[in-house]
């Protein structure tokens, strides 16, 4: 006998006794998926009166997974051993059993022999229903991420964890020649190949439309998958674009990680070809370095004024006059791609939005002026954060701008959004009460979106309440009570400060703010932002 056969009989006696002081049941197949051995409890998986000897595989795996084994068998040909993977069977009454897959490929003299051990006891992390996509069988984005940042923050540097990102095209191609039924079976087959080489077989999960991620311990697994999924199916060519970076958390946090993460996959989705780290610690840094770079973008634009102002009109209901203009503000390309609420939001996280507050005061200040001097004025309402009003540093020149366009102050409304930052009651109330004697006029925005309005009502005494526009939104649904509306508006009749409903997008809807009282109303019914001010001129 040769030292390299011998070595491999030592390893598959090995195998055995391992796999069955370890497993339930245990089988030996042929190289055509024949079974000849079966040991262990395999009675629970031999359909009743029968032999499993001589059976196919096939005709025990519960249908449902019939990808996965199938899968399994691609990929063991060229890995040698592949497990834990979640496997479903026939069982002796009929039912279906979830069991852990190892398998071990042996050559033997008349071919190779496919050994698996199946084990009932979940291993590892077990997956909630809920986190598992019910048709493709791969996890949820946030399961996904989820467990992925947790795995990541446990496995030390130079350990081998791999995350790899895959962008599959031709799923489209085959909805349109075979229609969502065949789509969806090509996708399955495509998901239980990620599953097959994933960790714990379950660390897999569609991100994007086409795009999937899972993670492996083989750095060869994404290039593995990439060459599997050409010959998936006989009828479409699946091809597709992979990235593969080393994804051990050495000692970054589990949050941190999380962040890495959906930057990571959100690059990727973005952009599958062009991605350019090759490690988390390296996503990281660009994460980092990108972040840094938008931070001095901002800060320029801040600077130079470099941004547009978009103007919605609000009525008044009862009359349809116009009342004032809210400033919402329009970023151009230097801040990407971004919405403006995402641009804004970025502000507050890296704490430029004080900043920012500032300089819209600036520009709404001197439009108003401009106004005024042409003969058309304008009564605008600006957004500020309530961190802004809350702040060390920004207060004082945010007080300065103010309070040096006292002669404007009547046009200019406060909207105090984001008040969910602001600690210090008392420090704002005071100076909000500054603001008023300098004849500003203030509103509450948002209210009702956050548990604390009420508390905020209370604290401070403002002239305007902005209710938030899902409770504009709520009319429509059969059933609606306005039974939050009524109370709002009487409280605010009683404290005598007027409200306004905004995300009026039907007649419906304005109508029946104005029968419950409610004085003013904003949304795309009377006016979408636009780049000049509604006036009633
Ligand atoms: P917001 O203050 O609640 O502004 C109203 C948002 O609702 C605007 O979105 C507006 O375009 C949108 N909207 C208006 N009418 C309708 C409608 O009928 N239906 C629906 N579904 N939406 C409507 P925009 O301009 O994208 O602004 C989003 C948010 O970004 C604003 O919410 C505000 O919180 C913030 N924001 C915008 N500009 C500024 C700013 O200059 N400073 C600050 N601090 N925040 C700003
Ligand atoms: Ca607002
Ligand atoms: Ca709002």
């Amino acid at each position: 006998m040769s030292g390299l056969l011998e070595e491999t009989r030592k390893e598959r006696e090995r195998f055995v006794a391992f796999a069955f002081a370890a497993a339930e049941i245990f089988l030996e197949l042929d190289n055509t998926g024949k079974i000849l051995f079966a040991g262990g409890a395999s009675d629970r998986i031999t359909p009743q009166g029968k032999s499993l000897i001589g059976e196919s595989i096939d005709s025990i795996v519960d249908k449902d997974d019939i990808d996965i084994y199938h899968a399994l068998v691609t990929h063991l040909s060229h890995k040698g051993r592949i497990g834990p993977l979640p496997l479903r069977f026939n069982t002796n009454d009929n039912r279906s059993i979830a069991l852990r897959a190892f398998a071990l490929n042996m050559p033997q003299q008349e071919g190779t022999h496919t050994f698996l051990a199946l084990r009932s006891a979940p291993l590892g992390t077990s997956v909630s229903d809920s986190a598992v996509d019910e048709e493709t069988g791969l996890l949820t984005q946030d399961a996904f991420m989820e467990m992925a940042s947790s795995t990541m923050a446990s496995t030390p540097t130079s350990s081998n964890l791999y995350m790899t990102t895959v962008a599959v095209d031709g799923l489209e191609e085959a909805k349109e020649k075979f229609g969502p039924r065949y789509m969806r079976q090509l996708l399955k087959r495509v998901a239980a190949h990620m599953k097959t080489l994933s960790v714990d077989g379950q660390s897999a999960s569609q991100i994007g439309e086409k795009e999937f991620a899972f993670l492996h311990k083989n750095k060869a697994d994404g290039e593995h998958l990439t060459n599997s999924l050409k010959s998936v199916d006989e009828n479409v060519t699946l091809t597709a674009s992979s990235a593969t970076i080393s994804a051990e958390g050495g000692d970054v946090s589990e949050d941190q990680i999380l962040r890495t993460l959906s930057y990571i996959l959100n690059q990727f989705c973005k952009d599958p070809k062009n991605v350019t780290f090759e490690s988390l610690t390296n996503a990281y840094e660009d994460m980092a370095g990108a972040a840094q770079k938008r931070v001095t973008n901002m800060r320029s634009m801040i600077e130079s004024g470099n941004f547009n102002i978009a103007f919605q009109p609000v009525l008044d209901l009862k009359t349809g006059d116009i009342h004032h203009n809210e400033v919402l503000s329009r970023f151009n390309n230097n801040m990407g791609d971004s919405t403006p609420l995402e641009v804004i939001r970025f502000a507050e996280d890296v704490g430029i939005i004080e900043e920012f507050d500032i300089a819209l005061c600036h520009k709404a200040i001197d439009y108003i002026r401009k106004m005024k001097k042409l003969g058309t004025p304008v009564t605008l309402a600006v957004n500020l954060s309530g961190r802004t009003l809350d702040s060390g540093r920004f207060v004082d020149p945010l007080m300065k701008t103010l309070l040096s366009a006292k002669d404007i102050a009547h046009s200019l409304l406060l909207e105090l959004t984001e008040t969910t930052g602001v600690e210090n009651f008392e420090k704002v109330e005071a100076i909000l009460n500054d603001l008023k004697a300098a004849n500003y006029r203030v509103c509450l925005d948002d209210f009702g979106a956050g548990a604390a309005g009420y508390q905020y009502l209370r604290a401070f005494n403002v002239d305007f309440v902005k209710i938030d526009g899902a409770y504009v939104q709520d009319m429509n649904a059969p059933g609606y009570r306005p039974t939050f509306l009524l109370s709002i508006v009487k409280l605010c009749n009683d404290l005598g400060v007027k409200t306004i409903g905004e995300h009026v997008e039907n007649k419906f809807q304005a109508e029946f703010l104005k029968t419950l009282g409610v004085d003013f109303g904003q949304g795309y019914h009377f006016g979408k932002p636009d780049f000049t001010p509604r006036t009633n001129l």
